[in-house]
């Protein structure tokens, strides 16, 4: 049985936000030095209607999340945040899959798996936006947005409109 999207916002506000919970207040005032808030499964108790969808498509259910905390936001402050992201710890026991067993079915769900941590390195900055110059015009192409993983120009030149060019 599919759950709309509107119910889990409403699941979401009344689990997590509605009760002005005091992690929640410190997320609100520690923005945007930290962006990130950390929410127990543990909060949504044995509610299968909430935590079945989040399990499953834990895209729907964290963009769900985040339009709950919009509207717990316009009913607290003025502001508006942005780049926020949600995280739901302790899932439940089921959710727990070894790196071993992963497989491509497990692709776009919610699971829980250990490890060690074996080695760390300082955090790479991600490319926002591009410049990109053109091979036959020399034009350079500023502030190009980067999305993906992957670099992205423009399909042709803006000023020579030549394609397959800008490097
Ligand atoms: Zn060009």
């Amino acid at each position: 049985m599919a759950v709309r999207n509107g119910d889990l916002t409403e699941k979401w506000y009344e689990y997590v936000y509605r009760d002005r919970d005091e992690s929640v207040r410190r997320f609100v005032d520690n923005y945007p030095d930290e962006r990130a808030l950390s929410v127990s499964c543990d909060r949504f108790g044995h509610d299968y209607r909430f935590v079945r969808p989040l399990l499953s498509n834990p895209d729907e259910a964290l963009r769900a999340g985040k339009a709950a905390l919009s509207r717990f936001l316009a009913s607290e402050t003025d502001r508006e945040l942005q780049d926020v992201y949600l995280r739901v710890s302790d899932l439940p026991a089921k959710s727990e899959v070894s790196l071993a067993d992963l497989r491509a079915t497990h692709l776009n769900g919610l699971y829980t798996t250990r490890g060690v941590v074996a080695d760390t390195g300082p955090s790479r900055p991600k490319v926002v936006r591009a410049a990109f110059r053109c091979a036959k015009c020399e034009d350079v192409t500023r502030h190009v947005p980067q999305t993906g993983r992957e670099f992205r120009s423009h399909a042709k030149c803006p000023r020579c409109s030549s394609v397959g060019y800008l490097f």
